[in-house]
Order: C-alpha cells, then sequence, then structure tokens
C-alpha cells in the first residue's frame, strides 16, 4: 500500500496550544523511517484545485480561505489559520484526489493518507474543529466522478462525531456514511436517529457510545451496524476517516481502544472491501492527539491493510 503525505503539512502550525499539531504528522514520518514497513511506500501529494473542493464547500468559503492563503486568521473558536495553512489544506484534500485516482486506475488497491490539518468536521459553509477541508468527502467526490463508481462507503471511526461529512452526504444514497463515536462528547451531533434525509434517508448510520467504551463495543457496534448495512450498499469503493482519538492513552477522548482493537476494525473494513469493492480501501487521517497512541493505531491499521 501507499502512504500519501507531504511534509508542507508540518508547516501549518496554529498556535502551540493546539492538540492538533505538527508532531502528530512528524512522529509518524520519523518511525517510518526508522521501522519501515515492508509493502509500504511513501508517496508525495498534489495541491487541490479550487473546483475540486468547490464539489464539497460552497463556492464564497472557497474563495474566503484562498483570500487568506499566507495570512494569520481564527476561522472558529479551535480552528486557525497560519502562514502555510493554506496550501497544507490544499495538500490534506489533493492527498485523497491522487490516492483515489490511483486507486481506480488499478495502479494501486489501497493506501493511507498522512494528511493534517484534518477534515471531518468541515461543513459546506465554514471551518470547524481543526478542519479547514473536508478531505475524506472531496475524496468520495472524486471517486463518484469516476464512469464505474456509484456507491462509495465512508467508515468514520474517529471518536468525534464526523458532522461535516455526515451533513454534506445527508441527502445522498450514493455515499452511506457510518459513524461510531463517543457521545456525548464535541460536536455534539451523530445522534441514532439521524439517519439522512429525503432521498438520503437510510444511508447514514450513527453508532453513538458512552464513555469508558473500547474494543469489544466498537466491534460490536460495526458487526451490527455497519456489516448489514453494508452488505446492502454493496460499495465500489471503502473509504475510512481514520481517527485515533478513541485511542486509549488519547487525551481528548475517554474510550478505550487499543492498537489491536483498530487492527480488529480495520480487518472488519477491509472485509467489507474484499467482499464487494475489489479489495479498494483508502484511509485518511483525521483526529488522536496521543502521538504514541496515534502511532500505534495507525501502523495496527497499516499492518492490516496493507498488501502481500
Ligand atoms: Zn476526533
Amino acid at each position: 500500500m501507499r502512504v500519501y503525505t507531504d511534509e508542507r503539512m508540518l508547516l501549518h502550525d496554529a498556535g502551540a496550544a493546539q492538540p492538533e499539531r505538527p508532531a502528530r504528522l512528524k512522529c509518524m514520518l520519523d518511525r517510518l523511517q526508522s521501522e519501515p514497513l515492508p509493502g509500504v511506500q511513501l508517496h508525495g501529494t498534489r495541491l487541490a484545485e479550487w473546483a475540486e473542493i468547490e464539489r464539497v464547500h460552497d463556492a464564497d468559503y472557497v474563495q474566503k480561505i484562498q483570500s487568506l492563503s499566507g495570512q494569520v486568521a481564527s476561522l472558529d473558536w479551535d480552528t486557525n489559520i497560519a502562514e502555510h495553512s493554506v496550501p497544507a489544506a490544499r495538500l490534506a484534500a489533493g492527498a485523497g484526489l491522487e490516492a483515489v485516482d490511483a486507486i481506480l486506475s488499478g495502479e494501486i488497491l489501497r493506501a493511507f493518507a498522512w494528511v493534517r490539518p484534518p477534515g471531518h468536521h468541515a461543513e459546506r459553509d465554514r471551518a470547524m474543529g481543526y478542519c479547514i477541508f473536508n478531505n475524506i468527502a472531496i475524496a468520495a467526490e472524486h471517486a463518484l466522478q469516476h464512469d464505474d463508481i456509484e456507491r462509495v462507503l465512508i467508515v468514520d471511526w474517529d471518536v468525534h462525531h464526523g458532522n461535516g461529512t455526515a451533513h454534506i452526504f445527508d441527502e445522498r444514497a450514493d455515499v452511506l456514511v457510518f459513524n461510531c463515536h463517543q457521545s456525548p462528547l464535541y460536536p455534539g451531533t451523530g445522534r441514532a436517529d439521524e439517519r439522512g434525509s429525503g432521498p438520503g434517508e437510510g444511508f447514514t448510520i450513527n453508532v453513538p457510545l458512552a464513555a469508558g467504551c473500547g474494543d469489544q463495543e466498537y466491534e460490536a457496534a460495526f458487526l451490527e451496524h455497519l456489516l448489514p448495512a453494508a452488505a446492502a450498499f454493496r460499495p465500489q469503493l471503502v473509504l475510512i476517516s481514520a481517527g485515533f482519538d478513541a485511542h486509549e492513552r488519547d487525551p481528548l477522548g475517554s474510550m478505550q481502544v487499543t492498537d489491536a482493537g483498530f487492527a480488529r476494525l480495520a480487518g472488519l473494513v477491509l472485509d467489507i472491501a474484499n467482499q464487494h469493492a475489489q479489495g479498494r480501501v483508502l484511509a485518511m487521517l483525521e483526529g488522536g492527539y496521543d502521538l504514541e497512541g496515534l502511532a500505534g493505531g495507525v501502523w495496527a491499521t497499516m499492518g492490516v491493510l496493507r498488501e502481500g
């Protein structure tokens, strides 16, 4: 499998007080250098074009971010941009675009985009929760531009509800969005009765879990709620909003998922992909704020998703 990343994303530094900090990516790059994983190659990314971002975000919002390039600004109470943040956000989105193209052309089967800023809280019209552009939604829309892709599954196992992704695809039947998250917790959305609207009704699945849940509860949630829905939906591509803040070490979440637990979740997602999507999986990094927990979860996931 390929890891799509770019050291220019290390330059996005929204302030020393931010848990979403450059060291998150740096620790993984350092670890890959000291402990190479067989079958895993690093690959660069590219700047997403503004038009590609506008498939998901309102033009007014995209223009606002474009105009802030090179500047320092506060977008919401916990989302700041600094001098190099806008190119970093375009590279993060671009990693998904590059990976989707490589997967759908048959060049590779699976990829992990090591990106920051993360994306799943970003709404159509605003930044939120450290997220500027919704990377996974942009990747899903890009996949759906390909002639032979009509159904994409997004599995979001970040400890926080991926509100942006859920709202962007709320009325859509071609993107099944599965969210398993701690509740109550930021951002407060993602109740079990939020199931999508209009033609998208039934294509949004939320499994809120109480604080303190671990490997067993997550596995049960996937077995009970994700597997039957995926079998009915038959996705042709599977995307993972891979956050690792449900890790037992994480300071923001209160869950108890272990490295082995993340490997199990990745295995269940891979089973779905093998059954319906020719094994095609793209994971994109979301949260995860303890460096050891983050790298542990990422390595466990890659151990399952890598080929050979
Ligand atoms: Zn999170």
